[in-house]
Formats: C-alpha cells, structure tokens, sequence
C-alpha cells in the first residue's frame, strides 16, 4: 500500500518550467538582466504586499519610434502574458532598442507568486481602472497620466477558453486581431465559440465597441482605449493547455502585433 508520504510520481510533477512561472524573484531577476541587454531600463513603481511593482520602458527610443505598452499579470493566475514578454525582451534585444517601450511585466506580483487572480485583499485589480479603491493600481494610473501610444497589447489568459481569442476595442482599420491569431494559431488554434465571456465572437474575434457605461468598474483595457492607445487589445490564451504552448501563443502575438504596427 501506498504510503500518504510518499513523493508523486516524477511525471506527475509540473514541468521545471511550470514550476518556475510563479517563481517572482526569479523572473525579476531575468528582466534585470533581459533589459540590460535591450538597453531598457526598469525600476520599482510601487509595492505590494512587499514584492515590487515594475516598469521597463526604453531609454532613449530613436525619434519617431512607435510607442508600444505591454502589460500583463494583472491577474496572478494567468503567468504565460509575463513569462512571454520576458521571452521576446530576451530574443529581441536589437528590435527592442527601435521602439519606444513601456512595459509592465506583472501587475499583479502578489497575486502571480500565489497563483491567485486576485490581490492580497481579495480586489480584482482589473476592475479598479475607474476607482482604484486603494490598491497599488492607483499607482499605475498615475504613472499613464499624458501618455499616448500606438499600440496597446494586454496579455490575459481564461479557464474557459477552448482556444486563443482577442478583444479588439478600437475600430482602426485594418483590424489587426484576425492577423495576430492566425500568427498565434502556430501554437494554439482560435476559440470556435460563437458566445466568449457573455460577447459575440467570430474565430476568436470579439469586437466591441465601449464606453465609459459599459461596465460600472473600468479595466485595464478600459482605461487605454479611452485615454491612452490609439489601438487596445487583449489576448487571451486558454488556460488548460501547456504553459509551453500558451507562452509562445503570447509571444507569437506580440511579435505580429508590432509587425503590423509598423
Ligand atoms: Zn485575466
């Protein structure tokens, strides 16, 4: 008989990347060294819980350069948006140093370090765009205060998901939301459902257009469309399948959301 101490099977453990896609110090440390190479720089915008809240953002973007703000990890149980971006800073360095970069690389470390969508009190950050209700989210809003940009991508991933799907808020055309999930679709397929989330959806589109009513508590993507991107989009991956998988369907994103861009 089995005993209750006995250690699980080896192929029963997550895989070591798994294992490290929570591990908060380690990816600090990664982007340290992944923005030193890009020539980015990254520092401390608040704290949390103790863990620290970081921005990366270009030092001197050549005149020109399209501005570009990549977030992720509002939602601490959604880790393949972080570990993605940290994977295209670490593989494109060169491409890195042409754009005018603002990045968050996790908004929500408490709740990523505790594989939780919530904060340490329980408060869904990414409703707290219109009233931040205390949190660090404040914090974030200030920092985007006269900020514009051309581009806004916000990695995001749902249980529910059967495949990848995008929020496409603006209505610019050409739309680039079909072009990024065909590019993400190398890894994972689109979501065939018809309904995502209460929204129509197409082959994983959902376009929407919003305003300030359409929910009484703004998210993240609320605030960008209204006040900061000329173009927002959330790119959602399913979260039952590899993280492997996931990580790549991000990077794959923003790899042809930023050749699209130019
Ligand atoms: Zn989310």
């Amino acid at each position: 008989m089995t005993s209750s101490k006995s250690k699980p099977a080896a192929e029963l453990l997550p895989s070591p990347r798994h294992r490290q896609s929570h591990n908060y110090p380690l990816l600090v440390r990664r982007w340290r060294t992944a923005v030193k190479a890009a020539g980015l720089k990254i520092r401390e915008f608040a704290r949390a819980s103790g863990f620290p809240v970081l921005t990366i953002e270009s030092r001197k973007p050549p005149d020109k350069a399209r501005r570009i703000y990549l977030s992720a990890g509002i939602h601490g149980d959604e880790p393949a948006g972080c570990l993605a971006l940290l994977d295209w800073i670490e593989r494109n360095p060169k491409l890195a140093r042409e754009l005018d970069l603002r990045i968050f690389p996790c908004l929500n470390p408490w709740g990523l370090a505790h594989n939780k969508r919530s904060d340490e009190l329980g408060r869904d950050l990414n409703r707290c765009y219109r009233d931040s209700a205390g949190s660090h989210t404040a914090a974030h809003i200030s920092l985007l205060k006269n900020q514009h940009f051309d581009l806004a991508l916000i990695l995001h991933e749902d249980y529910d998901a059967q495949g990848c799907y995008i929020y496409e808020t603006s209505n610019r055309r050409p739309h680039f939301a079909e072009k990024i999930l065909s590019a993400m679709s190398r890894h994972i397929p689109p979501d065939p459902r018809r309904t995502i989330d209460g929204s129509r959806a197409r082959m994983g589109v959902i376009r929407r257009r919003v305003s300030p009513e359409t929910m009484p508590d703004w998210p993240e993507a609320f605030a960008l469309h209204f006040f900061h991107a000329k173009r927002t989009l959330t790119i959602e991956t399913p979260s039952e399948f590899s993280i492997h998988h996931r990580t790549a369907a991000h990077r794959a994103a923003i790899e042809a959301a930023l050749h699209l861009i130019q």
